[in-house]
């Protein structure tokens, strides 16, 4: 596609202001690629409208991964009493403190079983 003078100018002057580069294609007539194809080639900065997207997803995202109630399957998935347990989390964690403390104990366990096996092994190479 090819950009009149006029057309270069309107994009220049709309690309400082705060339209998507959506909206500055719908008002030159022109795709929003092709927008941004000759806001690149004209050497414009990036739009922070169009970066902002990404952070407003992340901010999001903390509150989806630290429920507030204890997120601890009880029951068999495959049964229709299967629920998560629901009690109120301790802070920073995403179980209840009864949970947390089962959690802990296992992860720990892992972690020894884990030193058990290094040290095994160090044992078989000496
Ligand atoms: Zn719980």
């Amino acid at each position: 596609m090819s950009w009149t003078d006029i057309q270069v100018t309107e994009l220049r002057k709309l690309w400082s202001e705060p339209h998507t580069a959506a909206q500055i294609g719908r008002k030159l007539g022109v795709s929003k690629n092709a927008v941004i194809g000759k806001a690149y080639r004209l050497g414009l900065p990036p739009k922070r409208g169009e970066r902002q997207k990404g952070p407003r997803l992340v901010a999001t995202s903390p509150a989806l991964s630290t429920p507030r109630s204890c997120a601890w399957p009880v029951g068999d998935p495959t049964n229709s009493d299967f629920h998560f347990c629901g009690s109120s989390v301790v802070t920073g964690r995403p179980y209840c403190s009864e949970h947390c403390a089962v959690a802990y104990t296992h992860y720990r366990s892992e972690a020894e079983a884990t030193v058990a096996t290094e040290k095994a092994v160090k044992e078989a190479v000496a």
